[in-house]
């Protein structure tokens, strides 16, 4: 793994912390452990993983790609992170994202961008970039990344690789540094479907340190990879392949399912009417949760303090102002004016509305298919710099990935094919906690 970085990572740059020490000395551990037969050896056993820069790691920096917590030392594993660790793999180290990981290109990291394998003069998308980058260029088996509108799925499609973002809940988001708390869930981005299962099989499951995490018993991912898929229900939402979609994506989609046809599933369109709510809607929300949850960072509790302070209101002031980007700026100006008295009512309880007729829309597509299909973002990635200027184009990027974040429900996104020799994604969605009719669907599909 470290051979492979050093060949290519001053190329990706998809590291923002290497922890070399470390993990070869856990790996060493792991070894003795084996040999001493103190510990069998599980599916798992010593792969290299990386860890988006979000996720707190004992004892190894985790910066969110911001300027503010460039020294910060977390005293604590997320949980993800221990349960990795009792799965036997070795973290090599935490990859680089969208600062607080609001974006979808990598270029609002405070440190440098992260560039696709595929091609150099591409985002690998976001924001856990750093992450499908990561395993995209082999650099790593596999990667965490976190998903709050789309940041594993659309990078996944961007770098040609596996991107699941679970059911809300299903994963414990303790140790995840809360973007929008009511949104963010933690998945992997793998080579492959199998190790997508392999992956949630090892992170997913109840913990009573995270609030929302939802108590019940886990199936066997791995033997859902049945490849059997006859007579499933495909529906496709009219919506997703209409307008502001790329006409060489939406071929790649359809050819996607002749294939799911050819295996005895059966698709229909379908239609999900308020898809075009919400993007407006989840900005609203998203920013709203940021600005109430990024209240935290104030120069005194974590991370850095400005040294231009000279009382306790340039404390917040100035260490806020140096410390943030400006996306983060943006988003925290958005969420601030949405939640002050006099436009909560018309803002974000409206948007709390918008909310459940979106997940109704899928309530209502379920009781008739077992999963919707439909591209995992509306273009294959694009050249850095082309969106960076724009932020209104970019947040077009996530128009399909959106709705099912706002809906809690488990999402795939799957390689399917090559426009202008950049890698497509096909998105998969499920029911709430069938992650594994997803994974079953995506796996005969691969
Ligand atoms: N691109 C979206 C945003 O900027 C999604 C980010 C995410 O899922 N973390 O908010």
């Amino acid at each position: 793994s470290y051979t492979r970085i050093q060949q290519v990572d001053n190329k990706v740059r998809a590291f923002l912390t290497l922890d070399e020490e470390n993990a070869r000395q856990a790996a060493a551990q792991l070894d003795k452990q084996l040999a001493s037969g103190g510990a069998a050896r599980g599916a798992l056993f010593g792969l290299p993983v990386g860890i988006k820069d979000n996720l707190v790691t004992e004892g190894l920096r985790t910066t969110c790609a911001s300027k503010f917590l460039s020294n910060y030392m977390p005293i604590y594993d997320a949980t993800v992170v221990s349960k990795l660790k009792d799965a036997q793999t070795v973290t090599i180290g935490k990859l680089n994202m969208d600062e607080f990981a609001m974006g979808g290109s990598n270029e609002n990291s405070a440190y440098h961008p992260t560039h696709n394998p595929w091609n150099t003069d591409y985002v690998p998308g976001g924001s856990s970039g750093g992450s499908a980058a990561a395993v995209a260029a082999g650099e790593v088996y596999f990667a965490l990344g976190s998903d709050t509108g789309g940041s594993i799925r659309q990078p996944a499609a961007y770098c040609g690789i596996v991107g699941l973002k679970p059911t809300y809940g299903l994963v414990s988001r303790y140790g995840l540094v809360a973007f929008a708390s009511s949104l963010d869930q933690i998945g992997p981005l793998t080579k492959n479907v199998e190790d997508a299962a392999y992956a949630l099989q090892a992170i997913a499951g109840y913990d009573p340190k995270d609030s929302t995490s939802a108590n019940v018993a886990l199936p066997d991912y791995l033997s859902a990879l049945t490849g059997d898929v006859k007579g499933l229900r495909i529906g496709v939402p009219k919506e997703y392949l209409g307008k502001g979609i790329d006409p060489a994506v939406k071929e790649k989609v359809l050819e996607a399912l002749k294939v799911l046809e050819s295996q005895g599933a059966v698709w229909e369109e379908v239609t999900l009417p308020h898809s075009e709510y919400a993007v407006a809607t989840y900005y609203l929300l998203a920013s709203s949760e940021a600005s109430s949850n990024l209240a935290r960072f104030d120069g005194i509790r974590y991370g850095v303090r400005s040294d231009n302070a000279n009382n306790l209101l340039d404390v917040y002031n100035l260490s806020r102002s140096e410390g943030f980007g400006p996306e983060v700026k943006r988003r925290i100006m958005l969420g601030t004016y949405a939640l002050s008295s006099g436009y909560y009512d018309a803002y974000y309880k409206k948007a709390q509305q918008v909310r459940t007729l979106i997940k109704q829309d899928f309530d209502q597509v379920f009781a008739n298919y077992d999963v919707i299909i439909g591209p995992t973002a509306p273009t294959p990635a694009f050249k850095i710099g082309a969106q960076s200027s724009d932020p209104l184009t970019m947040y077009l990027n996530d128009i399909m990935t959106i709705p099912v974040s706002l809906a809690g429900i488990p999402a795939i996104s799957v390689p399917c094919g090559f426009v202008n020799d950049m890698p497509v994604g096909l998105q998969i969605i499920g029911k709430a906690l069938d992650e594994a009719t997803v994974l079953r669907v995506a796996h005969a599909f691969e």
